[in-house]
């Protein structure tokens, strides 16, 4: 590492009450996605932690939640400040947890800063509405109110960004904070609270706990937990939501992705294939809004799949610290299997196999690399079409025209992004009237929405009702209350 921290990051520190604290719980090893080396100790935390943890957030949330949100936000423009400071810190810390190149790394801490950014405007966007004169000497208003505590779990494919969805609009509205990462990428998250504390956060406003099942069930059936955000894959999503709810919360809860470009035989050709790299094998394909089905219709299929097999040749995979390097690994070994199992899946239901990333000599490293694979003739009904499968595995569907495009779009369970690429406005104007996606792009490969739109998945990518970021987050964050007031004149 480049900077020195305050903690020891290898021990993995939660953060009760402004200080960072040694768990007690049994430890598991994170290990380093491009060398396969152990990196650090994660601790599972305790029950007694959790409960520490909600209880520092509960007795802070009457001072901070009366605190003007003026002074709430100069908080956070110092927090911004600190963390553009230490911005090489965490893009290397970024590309050692999680495994991103130097470009991912930097583009998604600067896109997490963007939410840090958006927060800081909670003044404005907390304004209530005002009518006077409802009836006669009576005026009616309302206001945005916080919470009380709110709870975090965020997913290990954007260690610095999704975090950055919740807390500090959270805490912007007035509310205090647990926040537990995954336990694949927990040291970016500690580094985060801890400079939170540095910007003058005050004691129990947000809270780290670290774990997996255990901490979360701990979390989920504390009483004084009032809102939960969940980042992850669906079946944990929907698990997260109707148990919050059983107990009485509001839930947000994102989940996984299958999602869809489609190219039409009008479309600029380099464009779409460089946007579909990005897109595809970007972030190792580990990425909730990376294109996994290409739907190629009519005679648009044979030049695309051909200049993506080659673009595909090129791509220099390897470990993401590397300057060079534009694929890194994914993020464990267990992924790694996971992913290598759906490429001989997808063999086996048919599709042809036109580019094999299982042979790239990079594959043969400790790391956790996988080479990007296309699957060509992938039947829209197979698993490989229909499965998450998050790694660098693209399927191309063929079709004949725009509407089986759209109806192949259709039939996934899952509803997070769809793009199109064409010349033709009217073609652009069909798909996003009809795709069954809540994020579309126009000849965009990842249509990711700024901070100051929602993040908004549809079928099984999303459940709940308010998403993340843009309105939907401060409505989220807080809850209304309506005043009717008579005083005659
Ligand atoms: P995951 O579901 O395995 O884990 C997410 C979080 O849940 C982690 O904090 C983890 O510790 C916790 N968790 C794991 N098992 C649990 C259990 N049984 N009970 C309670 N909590 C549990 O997801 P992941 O592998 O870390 O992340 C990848 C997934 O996240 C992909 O499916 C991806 O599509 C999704 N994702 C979605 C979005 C979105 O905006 N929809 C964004 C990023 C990632």
């Amino acid at each position: 590492m480049s900077a020195t921290t305050a903690i020891d990051l290898k021990s993995c520190p939660l953060f009760i009450n402004g200080k960072a604290v040694n768990s007690r719980g049994p430890k598991d090893i994170q290990y380093n996605p491009a060398t396969g080396e152990a990196m650090a100790e994660v601790p599972r935390s305790t029950p007694e932690e959790i409960a520490a943890a909600v209880e520092a957030a509960h007795n802070a949330f009457p001072a901070w939640s009366k605190t003007p949100v003026i002074q709430r936000c100069k908080i956070l423009f110092k927090y911004r400040e600190l963390l553009e400071q230490h911005a090489q810190e965490f893009v290397e810390l970024i590309i050692e947890e999680n495994g991103k190149t130097i470009e991912e790394s930097r583009g998604s801490f600067d896109r997490g800063i963007e939410c840090v950014e958006f927060a800081c405007g909670a003044p404005t966007l907390m304004m209530g509405e005002t009518v006077e004169r409802v009836g006669r000497d009576v005026d009616g208003w309302s206001t945005r109110n916080a919470l009380g505590v709110c709870v975090g779990i965020t997913p290990f494919n954007f260690p610095f960004m999704v975090p950055m969805w919740m807390f500090p609009m959270a805490i912007a509205c007035g509310n205090t904070f647990v926040l537990k990462p995954s336990d694949k990428v927990p040291r970016t998250a500690v580094r985060m609270v801890e400079l939170a504390h540095e910007a003058g956060l005050p004691a129990g406003v947000l809270n780290l706990v670290h774990g997996a099942k255990q901490a979360v069930d701990c979390l989920l059936t504390d009483a004084r937990v009032k809102a939960v955000s969940f980042v992850g894959s669906s079946a944990i999503a929907k698990y997260i939501y109707q148990t919050a709810a059983n107990n009485g919360k509001r839930v947000q809860a994102l989940g996984g992705a299958k999602n869809h470009t489609v190219v039409l035989p009008d479309a600029e050709m380099k464009t779409a294939v460089s946007a579909i790299m990005g897109s595809s094998f970007g972030c190792a394909g580990e990425r909730c809004l990376a294109t996994s089905v290409v739907v190629a219709v009519g005679e648009a299929a044979d030049p695309l799949v051909k200049e993506l097999v080659q673009a595909a040749d090129k791509l220099s995979v390897g470990a993401g610290c590397e300057p060079k390097t534009q694929m890194g690994p994914v993020i464990t070994s267990d992924a790694r299997k996971r992913i290598l199992s759906y490429i001989e899946i997808g063999e086996k239901e048919g599709a042809v196999l036109a580019r094999d990333g299982r042979k790239d000599p990079v594959c043969k490293e400790n790391g956790y690399f996988v080479g990007p694979t296309i699957l060509d003739k992938v039947n829209p009904g197979s698993r490989v079409a229909q499965d998450e499968i998050f790694g660098p595995v693209l399927s191309i569907v063929r079709v004949k025209d725009r509407k089986e495009a759209i109806d192949v779009i259709s039939r996934s369970e899952y509803g997070n992004a769809a793009s199109i690429f064409t010349r033709s406005g009217a073609a652009a104007r069909e798909f996003t009237q009809n795709v069954t996606a809540g994020m579309v792009g126009i000849n965009v490969g990842v249509p990711a929405p700024v901070a100051f739109f929602s993040f908004s998945g549809w079928k099984n990518s999303f459940f709940g009702d308010l998403h993340a970021l843009g309105k939907d987050a401060v409505h989220f964050y807080t809850e209304q209350r309506v005043v009717t007031c008579r005083w005659p004149e």
